[in-house]
């Protein structure tokens, strides 16, 4: 007895585990909290869709996170750091191993595509040498091979989500977090996405995909958490759409 109280104390989560919340509630300035106690285990490797109402918290789900915001009450950890007290200076660190999708793709409008996606990897400091290697391989993976000298306004929507996606994941994070992006989509690029998506995950990337997307959701069988009014009222796997009262 005495000599385990001497050990280093362990965590408590799995190995497999990659996002842990326990009982985290956000609350913004006034109002209900926008989480109420969201206890959440997804393991790595794990494709995950997070549907439910607008308002219902999704977004504040995702930023918290990307630690761009601290929840009110509860712990997450993401990747194996605790979220709650990690460092300021290893938020940089932490978030290189994150790729991140929008609905509105925020992508450098006058730019390039092949510059947007190199932009990415220059931020962390790759060797120029590997850029021009990866920039290109990214691209043919989300099927932009051939528009590299493009600028991203005379592009379509569905070509500016997959440069978007392209810059997300030329890092090679070990996460992809996508926050509504088939939102500003017609249903064929969003298939689309939802497809490269997918591979993504198959090649060993834990996806959590935010989506309104109802018939994508119904179609691809993955796990679904149901959100409402900052509660998961729903977590099932191959689950569908479900938006009942
Ligand atoms: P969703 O992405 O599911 O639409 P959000 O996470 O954006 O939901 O919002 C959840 C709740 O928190 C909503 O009631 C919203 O109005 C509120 N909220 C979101 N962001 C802020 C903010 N920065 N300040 C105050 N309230 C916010
Ligand atoms: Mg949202």
């Amino acid at each position: 007895m005495e000599k385990l109280g001497r050990k280093k104390k362990k965590s408590r989560i799995p190995e497999d585990e990659i996002i842990t919340l326990e009982n985290v509630t956000k609350s913004y300035t006034s109002g209900a909290p926008a989480l109420n106690g969201v206890t959440l285990h997804i393991k790595k490797g794990e494709f995950v869709f997070i549907v439910g109402d607008s308002g219902s918290g999704k977004s504040t789900l995702i930023k918290l996170l990307l630690r761009e915001l601290v929840p009110t009450e509860g712990s997450i950890t993401v990747m194996g750091y605790n979220l709650n007290h990690i460092r300021h200076r290893k938020i940089p660190k932490f978030r290189r191993n994150l790729g991140i999708v929008f609905q509105d793709f925020r992508l450098l409008k006058d730019r390039n595509v092949y510059e947007n996606v190199a932009f990415a990897q220059r931020i962390v400091q790759t060797p120029s040498r590997e850029i021009k290697k990866n920039v290109p391989s990214i691209l043919a993976t989300v099927g932009l091979a051939g528009k590299y000298k493009n600028k991203v306004n005379q592009l379509s929507g569905g070509e500016q989500q997959r440069v978007a996606l392209a810059r997300a994941l030329v890092n090679r994070p070990t996460i992809l977090l996508a926050d509504e992006p088939t939102g500003n989509l017609d249903p064929n690029n969003s298939w689309e996405i939802m497809k490269l998506m997918e591979q993504i995950n198959e090649n060993g990337t834990t996806v959590l995909v935010v989506t309104h997307n109802r018939e994508i959701v119904n179609a691809m069988q993955k796990r679904v958490i149901t959100m409402k009014k900052g509660v998961v009222v729903d977590d099932e796997e191959k689950g569908v759409y479900n938006d009942e009262d």
